[in-house]
């Protein structure tokens, strides 16, 4: 079958090979026929080697499609089922599961060290554990959650991170308050699903932050009530707040250097919470005087920062219900064999999420 492979890390571009197989199906594991997923900025960050990821690998966390078959010991799932691709499964079981913290379970990631997929007599891994831009994938059965037959594959694929993360960011990490003040630095697909959630919560003034004139601009259709470029923050911080900094800031890039800016951006007793997913060895610096005398919160936000199967629900309420906009969130779609293009599309700011359909 066909999927696109990373052979080393750093390469910037990815070989579509017709030659791959699916590996690892047994008891209470899934095979799924992709659909669609979509490209997120990780899939970047681990072909750069920001994250950690063992290659080569077929990249791809975002998809979703159809049960093929299942292993002994699924109960919940059989073929024919159409699934969101979850990369952090929760077990159910550990304490951080307990305590309704799902994206906290760290279950999926004892996997992370066993492939997905072979060629050639050659392991090929999977990104976190599952690897969606591929025709199929097997993985264990929390990885592949049912949805209900009215949400499209492409809907899907974007719940199973993208809008899951950003969306969470604001309503569950931040606890938004109706009135406040918002900054949202990096305007994405992510960072756009925070745009809309702290709509949703009713946020006075939403501050989208990008270099990319095309996102603000989509910043502004999604609910943003202005769109700067990162060195007009200064300015609207002063109209916004009279100086004195948001109530709420989102940084959406992961690098220390904007979460530094965001920092900055939130006024004292304010909330910085830190949505985008960064290096190991990039380290974001605050004085000890700063960090106690200004009382500002620093909330790191995994996955939407909550139980994940509730945040998949209450996503697909929210979009049937229309207050949610995902379709907009597809700005352009490409086959498989337009991968190239679709990573260029990402790499140049111009796609707010582009769906490949498989
Ligand atoms: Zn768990
Ligand atoms: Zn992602």
């Amino acid at each position: 079958m066909r999927a696109a492979v990373l052979h080393e890390i750093g390469q910037d571009k990815l070989e579509i090979l017709d030659d791959v197989e699916a590996v690892g199906f047994g008891p209470g594991r899934v095979r799924i026929r992709i659909r669609a997923t979509g490209l997120c900025h990780s899939d970047l960050s681990a072909m750069s080697g920001v994250l950690p990821q063992p290659a080569p690998f077929v990249p791809g966390h975002e998809g979703a499609g159809e049960v093929v078959e299942v292993g002994e010991n699924v109960r919940h799932l059989k073929a024919g089922d159409r699934v969101v691709v979850c990369w952090l499964p929760a077990c159910g079981a550990c304490a951080a599961c307990k305590r309704g913290q799902t994206q906290l379970c760290l279950a999926g990631f004892m996997n992370a060290g066993t492939p997905n997929f072979k060629r050639a007599g050659q392991d090929v891994f999977g990104f976190a554990g599952t690897g969606t831009f591929t025709e199929e994938v097997v993985v264990d059965a929390g990885c592949a959650v049912p949805i209900p037959d009215d949400v499209p594959f492409d809907i899907a694929a974007l719940i199973g991170c993208g809008v899951t993360t950003g969306l969470g960011a604001a309503l569950n990490t931040a606890d938004l308050t109706a009135g406040s003040s918002v900054a949202v630095i990096g305007c994405g697909g992510v960072g756009i699903s925070t745009v809309q959630g702290a709509r949703l919560r009713g946020a006075a003034e939403i501050v989208a932050v990008d270099p990319v004139e095309a996102r603000r601009e989509a910043a502004l259709r999604f609910g943003a009530t202005r769109a700067v470029a990162p060195e007009e923050l200064a300015d609207a911080k002063q109209q916004v707040t009279a100086g004195e900094g948001f109530d709420y800031v989102f940084e959406v890039v992961g690098r220390s250097a904007t979460a530094r800016t965001a920092y900055e951006n939130t006024r004292r007793g304010g909330t910085l919470v830190v949505v985008g997913a960064g290096a190991l060895d990039d380290h974001l610096r605050l004085s000890m005087f700063e960090l106690f005398f200004d009382e500002k919160r620093i909330l790191p936000s995994l996955y939407g920062g909550g139980d994940v199967l509730r945040s998949y629900e209450r996503t697909i309420a929210l979009w049937r219900a229309g207050r949610i906009d995902l379709e907009g969130l597809i700005t352009h779609r490409v086959p498989l064999s337009g991968i190239d293009e679709a990573l260029e599309q990402m790499r140049t700011g111009t796609a707010l999420r582009t769906c490949i359909e498989i």
